[in-house]
């Protein structure tokens, strides 16, 4: 094994450095992990655009096991030499929220109350390598593990966390499948993952929405299986809704879109009577023009989403390994370490152009 280890660190406002770091030692209830590669999640963005303190990005990490305590082996059921995806997640196990599965919601891993995870701690806390944007990752005892078959490419594990956000949200919370007409608002690669988890339930009819601008995104989506895309900037969405669903409505509007708050207000226009919202995109505002009153008088549930379940990851790998749908056309762009700046910012409109899902091979 060598010596130094190289990881991109964020070192302030929408900038990253390439720093060294010894490799650490490893206790008996830890590992470490040899990182082939990290996709660039959404959220990654507004992480880069705000500075707090030195940290490697980076969590949809895959690789293999390159140490692992005698504890720690016995516990996570890993060798040396496994291929694994993490989840960001590190949870602790025992409270209540890990006891019931949804350990993604455990406080010792909620990022906004002071909780670990990876992608997110700062260097500060030892032993510094928490994120993904590094040839080596510190596996941490609470580390969630997915086993990834050798034939599947990378990138396309790289996949795992935002098509298991697609199941998640879709399926899960959702509730698609056979008999149902899921509307899914933005066609990015969470709007994408929804797409194939609609399809993959069984789902009657999938509508994916999205702008002008996501030509090449929304082509994928009916590739994915989705029977008719609208594009919002040139059709009257509600319109074409109504007569695509005969007037029903959808019965799921899941709203993955980046852009402003009208998604919201248009979701509870876009769904039939007792039909769900599924809220999964951030806004970073407060609604203008929210009636709640329209609620009630359809009978609407609107329900907040945040990540993925265990089950919904290994579905996702599940899908990704039996090469049923052409999943590898949503990798788009793949940057080395010097340039995890340039996939941020690919990530967030500013660099390359065409990103579907962006990847960081720390060995390049
Ligand atoms: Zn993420
Ligand atoms: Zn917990």
């Amino acid at each position: 094994m060598k010596e130094k280890i190289l990881a991109a660190v964020q070192s302030g406002e929408k900038e990253t450095i390439v720093r060294t770091f010894d490799i650490p030692d490893i206790p008996d209830d830890a590992g470490l992990l040899r990182v082939e590669v990290s996709g660039v999640c959404g959220s990654d963005w507004p992480d880069y655009k705000k500075y707090n303190g030195d940290r490697i990005l980076g969590h949809e990490i895959v690789g293999y096991i390159e140490k692992v305590g005698k504890f720690a082996a016995e516990r996570w059921g890993v060798k040396e030499g496994d291929r694994v995806a993490l989840e960001e997640y590190l949870p602790c196990g025992h409270c209540s929220r890990c006891r019931s599965g949804e350990f993604r919601l455990c406080a010792a891993t909620d990022k906004w109350n002071g909780g670990i995870r990876f992608g997110h701690t700062p260097i500060t806390e030892a032993p510094s390598l928490w994120g993904g944007y590094s040839q080596f990752l510190y596996l941490h005892p609470n580390s969630v593990f997915h086993k990834v078959p050798e034939h599947i490419p990378a990138r396309e594990a790289a996949l795992a966390l935002p098509l298991g956000n697609g199941i998640e949200w879709t399926v899960n919370e959702g509730g698609a499948g056979p008999g149902k007409t899921v509307l899914i608002q933005g066609p990015g690669q969470q709007g994408l993952g929804c797409v194939l988890a609609a399809k993959q339930a069984g789902t009657d009819c999938i509508i994916v929405s999205g702008l002008t601008a996501d030509k090449e995104k929304l082509e994928l989506a009916r590739k994915f299986g989705a029977d008719f895309t609208i594009d919002v900037q040139k059709e009257d969405i509600v319109e074409r809704v109504k007569e695509i669903t005969r007037g029903e409505m959808a019965d799921i509007v899941i709203d993955v879109a980046s852009g402003g708050p009208s998604t919201v207000t248009l979701a509870i226009e876009l769904v039939k009577i007792k039909g769900t919202i599924i809220i999964a995109g951030k806004k970073h505002q407060e609604i203008p023009g929210f009636y709640s009153d329209k609620l009630m008088s359809k009978c609407i549930t609107i329900k907040g989403v945040r990540g993925h379940s265990y089950k919904s990851v290994e579905r996702a790998l599940q899908m990704i390994a039996s090469s049923k749908y052409p999943i590898g056309e949503m990798c788009t762009h793949d940057f080395g370490l010097n340039e995890v700046d340039k996939a941020l910012k690919t990530v967030g409109g500013e660099g390359e152009k065409g990103a579907i899902h962006v990847t960081v091979n720390p060995w390049d």
